[in-house]
């Protein structure tokens, strides 16, 4: 029998979760296929979901630390290490990637910020039904349902910026602007850490400064997209089909059982499965989402055209670097996913890219020796997010994604490299970065605008020339935010939701 369903999303991150659970509550017949498995968290048990599959830790992340690695010298469809991975690196081209798989996607390893675009009238100016007013009321509610907040000096959170740098002589806590809002549970009585219900039966615990690193939140004190997103949808009969991977997108020709198949992997099972829907939402985040739609154009024969497809492409002018600060008396690996913005004091430029301080929060996950564990805890991540040129360009090479992207044309990087130096020689201590751009914030590809000819998507959401396949997650994002994305992702889904759900009625 097949499957039929009113909208079938392909991916559960930010873009697929919150559409979900617009449509759901709308009362839409809506299913995700996501190809990793739901989280065993504490949170993810009050849900009652059966088949949990714990974050990896010690030896565990060389088995199922990745999911797949993507690369040049690998297979073409890369080299899948397993299953239940929680991440995906790529590395073909001029760009390396690292994204994360499972029920509520990038929500696990996420730092948690969630802010508004840095770049000011972010929206403006891309097509004429999309703007920064009509986004709005869609960030409120996204940011209002993460729940989340900027830290406060009396919540008493170790390694915090805000404090740390109080009166320091040449860094502060912040950018002198706003300070963004962290979605964790932050503990009603500070220095204390309790089981709390989130409401309709979900249990997780406040923060307890530990939990909710890189590696994922086994306690639910970070704010992921399963519980926050999908538990009330399912509850409204939305349906999650865990380990199922999408192969190829195809406009059906042959059938009238509905406008678009979709070919997934069963991965319970192994077989390849067909789904038929209506109204597809890509939401697999940027590299999967135009992975899919280059190969069902270039190779399934499933869709064709898209002229702009793959074009404009950016890294959010992401650059990260390890500050070796060596301080004995300090242990980073303690506090919020993300200790906070970082800026100089003085000689600050307008156009300084965001730069905050990740610790290793989790550490103790690590299979390492203590010598080293004890060197990490003494450090931190210097992260910085800027507006890049975003005019990358991603293809499909023998099967394989490659992005072609030119660093040194980029602006952001040259300054972002003058502050880290800066950085180690004020401090004394070493700013070690990388050469070669490496993102966690993919995004574009597949991008809003008026005509086919420069965009993949039009000011619905909806692909040109194609009724009913929207592109709800970062692929679509017309420009670098500056700053951390996901609430972006799930401003621009909400709002497609949105307009489908006026459309429908
Ligand atoms: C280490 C790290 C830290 C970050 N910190 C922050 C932060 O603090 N603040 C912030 O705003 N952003 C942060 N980000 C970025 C943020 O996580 C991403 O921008 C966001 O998750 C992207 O949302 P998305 O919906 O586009 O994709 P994702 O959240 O990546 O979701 C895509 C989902 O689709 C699934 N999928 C992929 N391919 C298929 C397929 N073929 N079939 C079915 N399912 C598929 C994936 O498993 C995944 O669950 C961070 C990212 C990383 C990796």
């Amino acid at each position: 029998m097949a499957r039929v369903h009113e909208v079938l999303i392909i991916g559960s991150g930010f873009g697929g979760s919150i559409a979900a659970a617009r449509l759901a509550e709308a009362g839409v017949d809506v299913a995700i296929l996501e190809r990793g498995p739901w989280r065993d968290t504490l949170p993810v048990q009050s849900m009652g979901i059966p088949n949990r599959i714990r974050y990896p830790a010690g030896l565990q992340l060389a088995t199922r630390g990745f999911k797949r690695i993507n690369g040049r010298l690998l297979p073409r469809g890369g080299l899948t290490l397993s299953r239940y991975g929680l991440f995906e690196s790529f590395s073909a081209g001029d760009v390396s990637v690292l994204c994360a798989s499972g029920v509520g996607g990038g929500s696990h390893v996420y730092t948690a910020l969630n802010d508004r675009p840095r770049v000011s009238g972010y929206w403006d100016g891309h097509h004429p039904d999309v703007s920064n007013d009509v986004l709005e009321p869609h960030y409120e509610r996204v940011m209002a349902e993460m729940g989340g907040r900027p830290p406060r000096l009396e919540d008493a959170i170790p390694n915090l910026t805000a404090s740390r740098y109080r009166g320091h002589d040449w860094l502060q806590g912040g950018d002198g602007g706003r300070q963004p809002a962290h979605a964790v549970q932050y503990p009603e009585i500070p220095g204390t850490s309790r089981e709390i219900d989130w409401g309709e039966g979900i249990r997780r615990r406040e923060a307890d400064w530990k939990d909710g690193g890189l590696l994922g939140s086994r306690f639910g004190t970070k704010t992921t997209l399963d519980f926050a997103f999908l538990a009330p949808a399912m509850r409204r009969g939305l349906r999650v089909l865990d380990l199922h991977e999408a192969i190829s997108v195809h406009r059906c020709r042959q059938t009238n059982l509905a406008r678009y198949s979709v070919q997934a992997k069963n991965l319970y099972t192994g077989q390849v499965e067909a789904f038929y829907a209506d109204h597809v939402m890509l939401a697999a985040g940027t590299m999967n989402t135009l992975r899919l739609l280059l190969v069902s154009r270039d190779e399934a024969r499933g869709l064709d055209g898209l002229p702009a497809l793959g074009r404009r492409f950016g890294t959010n002018g992401d650059h990260l670097a390890w500050w070796g600060m060596d301080d004995a008396e300090a242990d980073f690996s303690r506090g919020l996913p993300c200790h906070g913005p970082v800026a100089l004091r003085h000689g600050g430029r307008e156009d300084d890219p965001f730069m905050v301080e990740v610790g290793l929060i989790g550490v103790d996950a690590f299979p390492m020796p203590d010598r080293l564990r004890r060197r990490l805890r003494r450090g931190v991540m210097l992260v910085a997010m800027g507006a890049d040129l975003a005019d990358g360009r991603v293809s499909l090479r023998r099967g394989r994604l490659h992005v072609r992207y030119t660093r040194d044309a980029q602006p952001v990087y040259a300054r972002t490299e003058a502050l880290f130096r800066e950085i180690a020689a004020q401090s004394g201590k070493p700013v070690r970065m990388r050469r070669r751009p490496f993102t966690v914030h993919p995004l574009g590809g597949a991008v809003l605008g008026p005509s086919d000819a420069e965009s993949v998507v039009d000011g619905r959401g909806e692909v040109h020339g194609y009724p009913g396949l929207f592109i709800v997650d970062a692929a679509a994002l017309p420009a670098a935010p500056g700053g951390p994305p996901s609430m972006t992702i799930a401003a621009w889904s909400s709002f497609v939701a949105s307009r489908f759900l006026e459309d429908r009625t």
